[in-house]
């Protein structure tokens, strides 16, 4: 069957430049959300608790139930309000006024500031109105963050959101003192930011997804780094046969055959997450060979009868050909595959 590879001292490499430029271990919260970007969120996790971290976000409370035992705090950055009872380790991102207003007393949260991206977040004006009631409902306020829009593109705009979050920073502080509440970490950066910036500042730490799997959209003229991809997806041979010249392969015949040739059939196709391809170009496998015709739900075919194949070990090259970026060529792989820490 197919199967998934997770290079863990690539994982770790990417951990170590990681945590260089972030501060420290502790500076850095894993974003482990969508199964961990397609890599499979328990096995990442685990990897990430054995390297050191110890804080990770996630998409749900379904995924941070799967791994709060492996880390002091787990973030998560999508789910809506609730009222069921999570775990102490569990906190909650509030992206808007309404969303507080939703939660029960004494949630744990972290609020979402909007610095300039306009996605999430509640306004500075809106700040006052917000720690009131935090402290109105005894809300355990974890941390403060927000998020950049573009800063992996050649513009300013990351110091503008930044220079934003720093003003939200001294009004919140100041608030937070005059209701005596506790530590609260304030967080801005994603894998672009952290790459990008000379210092996280002063914020607590630094939340890296994409970087920690070996990838980043950071435009080569701001910075270059050395990340090695985490994944590759291997897929296996189902058959094997002669395709005599003039013969066509695959739904609507869209490969034909110049000469006789030998080709195989390989256990993955769009079913398993990987971008469906058409036949009118053909993609290029790790080892240089290309697919012929069509793809199909759960097999392609290719020339050759290898046993198996690296379809990819670098997400790059297929996410330019398919128009897209490395996180949705990663994050599009189906849990059910298997994956083996190598
Ligand atoms: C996904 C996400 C991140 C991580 O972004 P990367 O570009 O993968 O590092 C950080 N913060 C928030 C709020 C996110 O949604």
């Amino acid at each position: 069957m197919a199967f998934i590879t997770l290079n863990k001292a690539h994982f770790f490499h990417n951990l170590d430049l990681l945590c260089a430029k972030a501060g420290g271990k502790t500076k850095l919260m894993a974003v482990l959300k969508d199964n961990a970007y397609g890599h499979d969120l328990r096995t990442m996790a685990t990897l990430a608790h054995e390297y050191g971290l110890l804080r990770a976000a996630v998409k749900n409370i379904e995924e941070a139930e799967s791994i709060d035992d492996l880390f002091e705090e787990v973030l998560v950055l999508v789910d809506h309000p609730t009222c069921k009872t999570l775990s102490p380790s569990i906190s909650l991102a509030t992206h808007s006024y309404e969303a507080l207003q939703a939660l029960p007393r004494g949630a744990s949260i972290h609020l979402s500031i909007d610095s300039g991206m306009h996605r999430n977040g509640i306004k500075e004006a809106q700040i006052e109105a917000a720690m009131e009631l935090i402290h109105e409902k005894e809300m355990r306020l974890k941390g403060v963050f927000t998020h950049f829009r573009s800063a992996d593109e050649l513009s300013g705009e990351l110091f503008w959101q930044r220079a934003n979050f720093e003003r939200a920073k001294v009004k919140i502080k100041a608030i937070a003192q005059t209701y005596a509440m506790p530590f609260i970490a304030f967080h801005s950066c994603n894998s672009a930011a952290l790459l990008r910036v000379s210092s996280i500042g002063s914020d607590d730490y630094a939340r890296s997804g994409i970087a920690m799997y070996g990838y980043t959209t950071l435009h080569p003229l701001i910075a270059t780094y050395d990340l090695k991809p985490v994944l590759a997806l291997w897929a296996e041979k189902l058959s094997s046969r002669i395709l005599k010249k003039g013969e066509r392969v695959n739904y609507g015949g869209v490969y034909e055959a110049k000469e006789d040739e030998l080709i195989s059939t390989y256990d993955i196709g769009y079913g398993d997450g990987f971008f469906r391809f058409d036949g009118s170009r053909p993609i290029k496998m790790a080892d240089g060979s290309f697919s012929k015709g069509r793809m199909s739900m759960d097999s392609f075919c290719l020339g050759g009868d290898a046993p198996n194949v690296c379809m990819f070990d670098d997400a790059n090259p297929l996410a330019e050909q398919f128009n897209t970026i490395s996180y949705e060529i990663i994050t599009k792989l189906y849990p059910a595959l298997k994956r083996v820490v190598i």
